[in-house]
């Protein structure tokens, strides 16, 4: 590394950690960076001391002398940094790369998950079932720690890991080429960060590359043919298998749900004829189906390390869902209020309001150019009434006005502080006794809210409020 001069494009969650553990390697570094603000120049402060160059405000230009760039994951492919690297024949690595390239010699294998919705959810799954087996583990990514802090800190000695739980996102698989894991699973496929990617097709392929190079299984959705698509396209280590998981009977080399259980055809010794019990779907947390297929993903990756059965249904016992995730709030006078606030997309909240019968559905937001049609239809005979906020309300107004016209809908036409409180206690107006009131945006909160987690919190306080007023939560 110290022959290296690395380009790190973009300061922030990722730039930072990757320009320090690349100072630490030795190698010269620059950082270059679109914004220059107050944010930034802390953090230019800080690598400054550590010996990096940081170039605020021009994000654009590659350093002459440059030998690899190492990008945050969040720059799209057209920047005309890329290009300039292309036309230097600069390698471009991502920071799951960057981890993968520094992992030593017999360092933990990972286990893979990548997917439109539930990756977050399915990988700390998967973590609570190794742990459950015994094995040193870690669910990095998105949440906690980051993969490259994770790989540093084995490579240090720091910390020593059997196995980890992996969740990758389609940008970071953008930019990992080399990665080659022990098994991936792909969730789901939805349309979603399009812009980015260019075309849905764009996004799929960044998407299989989870599965490129796996060496023991690939488990994929048997009820989404793009993920099984993703399998057949890739090229994987001889003797690796193709695993899928489903809501239904599983079929061989399958994982799925028989009565009420949680079962495998996948991983047992003979199997073609019998299925091995894993757990019991009450022993997921929420038991709404989405969430099921989650925990079958994570029993899938689990097994394919070869974790027994039991081990599975001790984890997912021990395993509770991350705030705003389809998290009850309260139950007052008969109606539960549910927050999922994380259901930033069409795909995520379709796959809430059908967990729920009759429901009083709060939604609205930034749509991201997302159409509302499908989802609006498919929910259309469960929705009670609705409750329409944010920027992009209109879109989701003008769907329900196609798809259910007899459905009450209330919008709120405005965007302070009480509009959370406000939405709430229409939606309890809307809602009777045995109904659910979910607030599943199927849009981004950046229009009203710092994130979902904020507007998550605001829904929760609104509740509260609610219930306080009629004598605390029933
Ligand atoms: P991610 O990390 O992919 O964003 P999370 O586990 O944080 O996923 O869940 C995000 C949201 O997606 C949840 O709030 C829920 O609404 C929805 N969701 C979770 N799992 C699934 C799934 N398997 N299919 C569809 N939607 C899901």
């Amino acid at each position: 590394w110290t022959d290296a001069h690395v380009t790190v494009a973009g300061l922030g969650v990722s730039g930072v950690p990757a320009a320090r553990a690349l100072r630490g390697l030795g190698a010269r570094v620059t950082v270059v960076n679109d914004t220059d603000d107050e944010r930034s120049r802390a953090q230019a402060a800080e690598l400054a001391e550590l010996g990096a160059e940081v170039r605020l405000g021009d994000g654009a230009t590659l350093p002459g002398a440059t030998t690899l760039v190492v990008t945050a994951p969040g720059w799209s492919p057209g920047k005309p940094l890329f290009r300039a690297a292309a036309e230097a024949g600069v390698p471009v690595w991502g920071d799951v790369e960057l981890a993968w390239r520094l992992r030593s010699d017999g360092a933990a294998p990972w286990l893979a998950v990548t997917g439109t919705n539930g990756k977050t959810t399915t990988v700390r799954m998967l973590a609570a079932i190794l742990s459950a087996a015994g094995l040193r583990t870690a669910a990095v990514g998105n949440i906690g720690v980051s993969v490259l802090d994770a790989v540093l800190a084995e490579r240090d000695g720091r910390e020593t890991y059997d196995v980890l739980a992996v969740e990758l996102s389609s940008y970071q698989l953008h930019w990992a080429p080399s990665l080659r894991v022990h098994s991936a699973a792909v969730l789901n496929l939805a349309p979603d960060h399009l812009d980015w990617h260019g075309s849905m097709e764009a996004y799929a392929a960044d998407k299989g590359r989870i599965y490129q190079g796996n060496e023991v299984a690939c488990v994929y959705n048997a009820a989404d043919p793009a993920t099984e698509e993703l399998v057949r396209a890739a090229e994987v280590t001889e003797g690796c298998r193709a695993i899928g998981f489903t809501l239904g009977a599983p079929a061989p080399s399958q994982l799925g749900v028989v009565d009420g259980i949680l079962a495998d055809r996948a991983f047992t010794a003979d199997r073609q004829r019998s299925a091995q019990e894993l757990a019991e779907v009450s022993d997921v947390d929420p038991p709404a189906p989405h969430n099921v297929a989650n925990a079958l993903a994570a029993a899938a990756l689990a097994r394919a390390f070869g974790v027994p059965p039991q081990a599975v249904r001790e984890g997912l016992r021990a395993f509770r869902p991350e705030p705003h995730r389809i998290a009850k709030v309260a139950e007052i006078g008969g109606v539960a209020y549910v927050d999922d606030s994380k259901a930033t997309n069409t795909h995520a909240a379709e796959a809430s309001l059908t967990a729920y019968d009759p429901v009083v559905w709060i939604a609205g937001g930034l749509a991201k150019g997302a159409v509302f049609d499908e989802l609006v239809t498919a929910a259309a005979g469960r929705l009670r009434g609705v409750v329409l906020m944010g920027a992009d309300r209109a879109l989701i107004r003008e769907a329900l006005a196609r798809h259910a016209p007899d459905v009450p809908v209330t919008e709120l036409d405005r965007t302070d502080t009480g509009a959370m409180a406000a939405a709430v206690r229409e939606a309890a107006a809307l809602a009777r006794p045995g109904d659910t009131v979910l607030l599943a945006p199927a849009c981004a909160s950046m229009d009203m809210f710092v994130n979902y987690g904020a507007r998550g919190e605001a829904f929760a306080g609104a509740v509260r409020e609610l219930g306080a007023g009629r004598g605390g939560p029933g």
